[in-house]
């Protein structure tokens, strides 16, 4: 490995280069367990920042925090990126929890008042807004509209979100609900275990892109496959708002594997047209735009100096996006597989 460009750092455009009387290893209590990384880097290619920016690597964390580069670690910026999202702990095949690294260090960076007090809930604000800000472009996406993103992070973020404004309160189960079930009770041979949810909303208050449940839901998401109505869920954008982190599985304590449910839908969506592979190849590049302007109000928030990938304005390109999106039909409950 070239350790010179390991530890340049290339967002600040400064070099991590500590004073060897400085260094100091991570305590003890912290359990990242930081000292099983064998540098596979399963972790970083599981990152759904990373994956969309290139800005956040959790092995470059967990390789620093080796090296004992704990003062430099709680300067860098990119432990403010973290979703808290857990899916780079699930990957390491070495059971080390970057994401309890980051969190360490979080917490370390407060407590030596590197950054504001209220820090934390600022953090979790912008999130909850990348989240309402995804949901929008998604939305977009998914009408044929251009989902053009303006300077005005917040302003765009508090924009209504639209697709949950119908009630969805179940008064009539379908005729075909216990199809709908069937289909959704495996995923790729793999039992799901759908119908053994009994609602207790663990998994969405373990979810880390759930910060309001009109936004997205994945209880809500289980209840309307269980009682059938496929049709309003498959034609809304909140499915493709799942980063996929496996953190609901876990919490269930039913043992429902809530992700696996969530790309049986997604699976579906694209067997019944509701959306092309265009669409989610498109929604994969909106990602990476929107992705970078939460790393930029982030960088804003700390008075790092701001590090663009993209645009500081960035547009899609409507035609394209447009004819990814088929037209979706009045009675799309007719073409879905299961028949009903
Ligand atoms: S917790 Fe999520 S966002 Fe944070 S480093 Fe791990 S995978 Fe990336
Ligand atoms: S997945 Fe685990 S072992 Fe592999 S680089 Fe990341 S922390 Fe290290
Ligand atoms: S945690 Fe399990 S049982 Fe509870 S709502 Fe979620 S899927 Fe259902
Ligand atoms: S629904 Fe589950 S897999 Fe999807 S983001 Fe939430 S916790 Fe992660």
């Amino acid at each position: 490995m070239d350790l010179q460009n390991f530890f340049s750092d290339p967002y600040l455009n400064r070099e991590i280069r500590p004073p060897p009387l400085n260094r100091r290893v991570l305590p003890e209590p912290t359990p990242s367990r930081c000292h099983f990384c064998y540098a596979c880097g399963s972790c970083l290619t599981a990152c759904p920042v990373n994956l969309a920016t290139n800005r956040l690597q959790p092995r470059k964390l967990v390789m620093m925090a080796n090296f004992g580069l704990i003062e430099e670690l709680v300067r860098l910026p990119e432990i403010w990126y973290c979703l808290s999202c857990n899916r780079c702990n699930n990957a390491c095949p070495m059971t080390v929890k970057p994401a309890a690294l980051v969190a360490h260090l979080r917490l370390e960076a407060v407590r030596q008042s590197l950054v504001k007090k209220d820090i934390l809930s600022d953090i979790q604000e912008l999130q909850r807004q990348l989240h309402r800000l995804r949901a929008h472009v998604a939305a977009a996406m998914l009408s044929g509209r251009d989902p053009v993103l303006s300077s005005d992070w917040r302003g765009m973020a508090e924009l209504p979100i639209e697709y949950c404004s119908k009630d969805l309160t179940p008064t009539e189960i379908p005729a075909d609900a216990r199809s709908i079930r069937k289909a959704c009770s495996t995923y790729l041979g793999y039992p799901t275990n759908l119908s053994e949810c009994f609602t207790c909303s663990e998994c969405r208050n373990a979810c880390p892109v759930c910060h309001e449940p009109s936004v997205f839901d994945p209880m809500w998401m289980l209840r309307m496959m269980n009682l059938g109505f496929a049709a309003d869920l498959l034609a809304s954008p909140m499915m493709w708002l799942c980063i996929d982190c496996e953190t609901c599985t876990h919490a269930c304590m039913q043992r429902v594997r809530v992700h696996l449910v969530i790309r049986r839908i997604q699976q579906i969506a694209l067997q019944e047209n509701y959306v092309s592979s265009a669409f989610v190849r498109s929604w994969k590049q909106a990602q990476k735009i929107v992705y970078s302007r939460f790393i930029e109000e982030i960088d804003r928030l700390l008075s790092f100096p701001a590090v663009s990938s993209t645009n500081s304005e960035p547009t899609f390109c409507s035609k394209q996006i447009q004819s990814c999106v088929p037209a979706v039909e009045e009675n799309s409950t007719s073409r879905v597989l299961w028949g009903g």
